[in-house]
This record gives structure tokens, C-alpha cells and sequence, in this order.
């Protein structure tokens, strides 16, 4: 489907980064792309002055204390995520839902599996997500592509990969962040930063330092 970019000030603001602060993040570890989550998060905060501490989420007990300040939920394939993660895995996915509805404002970035995941948690609750997308829309891994993806409007360009991608088929009007082309490929729903591609697997750190960005500003929430 098609809409227009949200337009956003293009401006990252980060009322901590004098340094005390230390951004506690979750990184979901139920399988496909997650090192190169580290890599971009670490550049993301070296560019923003901020401190961070990579958490791996394996269990529910990983979601406790310290707080998490924001998660992410990488790409991979969301079949066997919910395998790995539901009910009769670790049962941390399930637990995960529950954190995202009872702590809406909690700064997520979801990348394709996770996208899917958050559109639909298939847990009997209501999506965490209003956006719906539709698995592997794009076709087979053979029809994977790199595709030049618009960041707030005309701002940035990069070249990001769509593998085995899903796709959109409706987004809420005034949440798209990145598209291909007219179509959306990334939305933001409150703190929740959704994308139907991998910005990890190129040179892009701009959602990462998003995500920083609202993890910093939440910072007061979670120390409430
Ligand atoms: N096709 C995958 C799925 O349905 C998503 C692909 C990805 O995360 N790169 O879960």
C-alpha cells in the first residue's frame, strides 16, 4: 500500500548524552540476525555520546531488573521465533507481549520477523502494532532485494535489504518513517519502530539512534 512519509525534524535529540546515563537494552536472542544489531546499536551510541549495555532476552527472567530502557526484536523467521519463544520453548515471547501492552511508551525496534511478531502476537492478546503487514509478500528468498529506502521524506536514502520480506497492507495515516518508492516500509507507533527491512545489514544507523533517542528520553519512566 501507499502513503506519505510522517514528516519529522530530521533532528536527534539526546538529553543524556553527557554520559551518566547507561541505556539498558534488551536484544530478543530467539534466533536469525542479532550480532549485527550489536554493531549498529554500538555505532548508533558512539555517534550520539550516550552509554549503552546490550542485554541478551533469552528467558522471561532477562526481562527483569535493571529495567529495560528499550528492546529489540531482530529479523529471522517468525515461525520458528514462535517456536523458540512460546509456550512450549522459553515462553518469552508471550512474556515480551505482555511487557509491550503493559508499557506502551517502552522504545522497541522491530525489524521483519519482529515486525510480524508485533503485528501478530498470536497470543490471544491485541496486536502491539496497529499496522498490519502480510508474511513474505515479496515472494520466495530468491526475490530477496536491496532497495533504496527514504528516511523522513527526502532526507536519507540507503540502500537496505528486504529478505523475504514482509509487506504492508495497512498503516495508521501519519506513521510511516521510511518507504520504498511511496510504499510504506517503516512505521512508528509510539516508541515502537517497525520495519519490514534490515537496516543492521547496512550502513544505516539512523533507527538505531532512534531507538537511543526515545530509550534516552524515557529514561524517567523507567526509573519511576
Ligand atoms: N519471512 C520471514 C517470516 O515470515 C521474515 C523474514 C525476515 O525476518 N528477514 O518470518
Amino acid at each position: 500500500m501507499r502513503t506519505s512519509d510522517a514528516k519529522t525534524s530530521g533532528e536527534v535529540h539526546f538529553p543524556h548524552a553527557s554520559g551518566e546515563l547507561v541505556i539498558e537494552i534488551g536484544l530478543v536472542m530467539l534466533q536469525g540476525s542479532r550480532q549485527a544489531h550489536v554493531k549498529a546499536i554500538e555505532s548508533a551510541a558512539e555517534k550520539a555520546g550516550v552509554q549503552v549495555n546490550i542485554r541478551e532476552v533469552r528467558t522471561p527472567g532477562d526481562l527483569m531488573e535493571p529495567k529495560l530502557h528499550a528492546m529489540i526484536l531482530p529479523g529471522g523467521e517468525s515461525t520458528t521465533m514462535r517456536k523458540v519463544g512460546g509456550k512450549d520453548g522459553t515462553g518469552v515471547l508471550g512474556e515480551i507481549f505482555k511487557m509491550l501492552r503493559h508499557w506502551p511508551d517502552l522504545p522497541v525496534l522491530a525489524t521483519c520477523a519482529g515486525t510480524i511478531l508485533l503485528a501478530d502476537p498470536q497470543d490471544e492478546g491485541p496486536p502491539i502494532i496497529q499496522a498490519a503487514v502480510d508474511r513474505n509478500a515479496w515472494g520466495r528468498q530468491i526475490d530477496s532485494f536491496l532497495a533504496s529506502v527514504s528516511i523522513r521524506g527526502e532526507v536519507e536514502q540507503t540502500q537496505c535489504a528486504f529478505i523475504r520480506a514482509p509487506r504492508f497492507t495497512e498503516v495508521p495515516p501519519g506513521l510511516t518513517i521510511a518507504s520504498v518508492e511511496g510504499e510504506a516500509v517503516g512505521v512508528r507507533e509510539r516508541n515502537v519502530i517497525a520495519l519490514t527491512f534490515h537496516p543492521e545489514l547496512s550502513r544505516t544507523t539512523v533507527f538505531h539512534e532512534m531507538l537511543l533517542e526515545a530509550a534516552a528520553a524515557n529514561d524517567d519512566q523507567v526509573n519511576a
